[in-house]
């Protein structure tokens, strides 16, 4: 078992070598004009790749460009514009739902704490957290299905559970790499330690990874 000083110190290690490696890639791929749009994207992105949903928004926004527009829209309009991004009946709920809450809470803006986001309709703490680093770069801790694995692979956490591995890699990083450590682990993910051929002799983390060494 590591102990704490080390998990930290390794977690630091890896923090800096991604940062070396993906200098720039510290915030999301998806494409967004306002705050809204980044949630309703968040939203879409959803079992669905980045390139897909930046496809597809742009449609839904010239069509309903503001949350008074989308709570308004016919939800068969808007299953419409989302399909080709799947689930879209519950994502188009979801769309809705939020836009109304937004119109009806907060006069149509997106507010600013992960408490206020998390309560409108389809939005979670990954959702939430997505916004608030890269519209409002507050930092928090966004696991999304690449950090969950990779994040395990590192053995940076044993949980399987967002929640939980959100609170393991907060204690292990200062709070100003919670969110660029997130998304770099998301690219690494998407680039080099996919879930079925992780490519561990090509990875610079191959040193401090458990999972990587004991494959190789
Ligand atoms: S060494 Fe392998 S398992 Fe570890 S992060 Fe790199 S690709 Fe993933």
């Amino acid at each position: 078992m590591e102990s704490p000083v080390r998990a930290k110190a390794r977690a630091a290690r890896i923090a800096a070598t991604l940062a070396d490696w993906y200098p720039d890639d510290v915030h999301t791929a998806l494409e967004w004009r306002n705050p809204l749009q980044l949630l309703v994207s968040t939203i879409l992105s959803a079992q669905a790749t980045d390139v897909k949903v930046n496809q597809v928004a742009p449609a839904l926004y010239a069509r309903f460009p503001d949350a008074a527009a989308l709570a308004a829209a016919p939800i068969e309009d808007v299953e419409t514009l989302v399909r080709e991004t799947g689930f879209f009946r519950n994502k188009a709920r979801s769309i809705k739902g939020c836009a109304l809450g937004l119109v009806e809470r907060h006069g149509g803006e997106v507010p600013r704490t992960l408490d206020e986001l998390v309560e409108l309709p389809g939005v979670g703490r990954k959702t939430a957290n997505v916004v608030l680093w890269n519209c409002f770069e507050v930092p928090g801790i966004v696991v999304d299905t690449h950090v969950i694995r990779v994040s395990g692979r590192l053995g940076l956490t044993v949980h399987a559970e967002a929640e939980r591995i959100e609170i393991d890699l907060m204690a292990l990083l200062p709070k100003d790499e919670w969110a660029p450590f997130c998304n770099r682990l998301t690219y690494l993910g998407r680039r080099v330690c996919s879930a079925r051929m992780p490519r561990h002799s090509e990875c610079r983390l191959l040193g401090d990874c458990p999972a990587g060494q004991a494959q190789t």
